[in-house]
């Protein structure tokens, strides 16, 4: 039935029936398809893909007073573009602002990574159109992306002609669409790797991204293939995540998760219990991202996320339903996968099956610069290599290093600021865009985070305690609630707000989530935490806190021992 599930339905299915409410809830095989909000009104009477000629024709030439504004505040994101923070503003007026008046007239631009695998070719367009057009910013995101700031609208035909002539894009980097498809980032080079994803990922997205069956999707969608045993891709939090796991009759292959997502309310994806064969990848993605555009919730747009249909559904039917409407046959069950026993950022070096080595490498919090691109892919080269990846955990993995070349590839990259050997501050630490670009942002994310680590690495040294952190606690800092940074995975996670200041007035600080660590050897069980009531650190006093936190948590490692 592969082909039916790209038609848009028109009937109701009397298997999958309405949930719950009886108030319509935008879901199209039961509800019909009539928008029931203005976002689904748009996205029908013209798709988001459409603006592209738009921009090159129109918007490129007559610059940002031209865009319509339903293109720039909607359609736009289908092509990785946001506008980004006006800035000077501060995070009490992120609520009372109008969102033009905290919009500027510059983009955010996502380059799409499918899989984080990029060439030094392309790293170096990258880095050329960072210095050309977007004032050598770069930050490495969480989802393997590169994002860029600064971009006007004239420039965007030429980013794209430049992206495009090395095989980049930025087709369906935002928007309700399937995002970026997270792969491992030591896919067809680890050792002891179970399988290979690259050939799945490069299918699901050579088929169907910026295919129009899957262009109007009730939300964003997000997938994550892997077949490292770390499970590196952080699949839990993902809308459909393959697995690598090995049947005992069929040979290598996926186990199939469903639902996950973060945001404000988190749920961690359920296992179907089914075993995916390599060659039916894309077939099982497409018919779960039918079931999510056909069955998924439309008319509110905080209840749209697949996470909530499983929710309803369960797994048993959220199964059955794929098999039976949506698939050319049922899937055999399959086993789980192992718990990882190491961490899955592939920092340091590592041995390759063909012998020679990879090197994963820590910029701090992610951000990097057009420059240090440059210097990267230069620094690559020098070494004897052309490939690199970018990786879920804000980190770049240079592939293909012969032994000799290691320990100056090693000291190379740290000169730019690329370590290899971190602290485990530096390792662990993550943050998202924060009040510098975000319109949704309360506080500062990136630079607080930066002086936070510096601040640790001055009061964790080898001989107070660094070394105990052999397996470092993870520190996620968020500049609002969507948890672009993971706060719920995360050991320390920090959901940015203002505090009162003591004053009479405020101040930047953040509510503390305690406990995540998914994949992680320091929980037990994969998890979402908890967010620790009352608990809430300023700004200025967060390497207190971590340090306090830190300290106790070493101590009941002592006491365990
Ligand atoms: Fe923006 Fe909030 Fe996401 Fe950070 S978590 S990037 S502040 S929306």
């Amino acid at each position: 039935m592969t082909d039916a599930t790209l038609a848009r339905p028109e009937r109701a299915s009397a298997k999958a029936g309405r949930p719950r409410s009886s108030k319509p809830n935008g879901q199209w095989k039961v509800d019909g398809t009539e928008p029931l909000n203005a976002n689904e009104v748009w996205k029908q009477e013209d798709g988001g893909l459409s603006v592209r000629e738009r921009i090159e024709t129109i918007y490129a030439k007559g610059g940002f007073d031209s865009i319509d504004p339903t293109d720039l505040h909607g359609r736009f994101r289908w092509w990785g573009l946001y506008t980004q923070r006006k800035p000077g503003i501060d995070g009490g007026k992120t609520a009372t602002l109008e969102p033009e008046e905290l919009e500027d007239r510059y983009f955010m631009m996502r380059v799409r990574i499918d899989g984080g695998a990029l060439t030094t070719e392309q790293l170096r367009v990258i880095g050329e159109i960072s210095r050309d057009f977007a004032r050598g910013t770069a930050d490495i995101t969480d989802r393997q992306n590169i994002q860029l700031h600064w971009v006007e609208v004239e420039n965007v035909p030429e980013i794209w002609r430049r992206l495009e002539a090395v095989g980049l894009h930025t087709t369906e980097a935002c928007g309700d669409v399937p995002r970026v498809i997270l792969g491992s980032p030591v896919a067809g080079i680890s050792a002891d790797e179970i399988i290979d994803p690259t050939p799945q990922i490069r299918e699901i997205a050579d088929r169907y991204i910026g295919d129009e069956s899957f262009a109007n999707l009730p939300r964003k969608y997000k997938t994550a293939i892997t077949g490292h045993p770390s499970q590196d891709v952080v699949h839990e939090i993902n809308d459909f995540a393959l697995v690598g796991v090995v049947h005992p009759e069929l040979g290598p292959g996926y186990d199939l998760w469903v639902g996950g997502g973060l945001s404000t309310a988190a749920h961690l994806a359920v296992r179907l219990g089914t075993f995916v064969e390599p060659s039916r990848a894309a077939e099982v993605w497409a018919g779960v991202t039918s079931i999510f555009r056909d069955y998924g919730y439309r008319r509110l747009r905080n209840r749209a996320r697949l996470k909530y249909l499983v929710q309803d559904w369960g797994a048993e039917k959220f199964r059955e339903v794929l098999e039976t409407e949506y698939l050319e046959s049922p899937l055999p069950d399959g086993p789980a996968a192992e718990k990882p026993t190491t961490p899955g950022d592939h920092v340091g070096v590592h041995a390759q099956k063909d012998g020679r080595f990879y090197v994963g490498a820590t910029p701090t919090v992610g951000r990097v610069s057009g420059d240090v691109l440059l210097k990267l892919a230069d620094l690559i080269e020098a070494h004897g290599s052309q490939r690199l990846r970018t990786t879920p955990h804000q980190k770049i993995v240079v592939l293909d290093i012969e032994e000799g070349r290691v320990e100056s590839l090693v000291a190379g990259l740290e000169e730019i600021g690329l370590y290899a050997n971190p602290s485990p501050w530096r390792r662990s630490t993550i943050a998202c865009t924060g009040i510098e670009f975000c319109k949704l942002a309360i506080v500062d994310t990136k630079d607080t985070a930066t002086a936070a680590v510096a601040e640790l690495e001055k009061r964790f040294t080898p001989e107070t305690g660094a070394n105990e952190l052999l397996k470092p606690l993870t520190l996620h800092v968020n500049g609002c609630p969507n948890s672009c940074a993971r706060i719920q995975t995360a050991d320390i996670g920090l959901k940015g707000q203002l505090l009162p200041d003591g004053n009479g007035g405020q101040t930047p600080g953040f509510q503390v989530h305690l406990g995540g660590g998914l994949a992680s050897e320091i929980r037990s069980e994969a998890g979402t935490g908890r967010t620790v009531r009352g608990l809430k650190v300023t700004t200025e006093d967060l390497p207190d806190y971590v340090e306090r936190v830190t300290r106790s948590y070493l101590a009941g490692r002592a006491d365990e021992n």
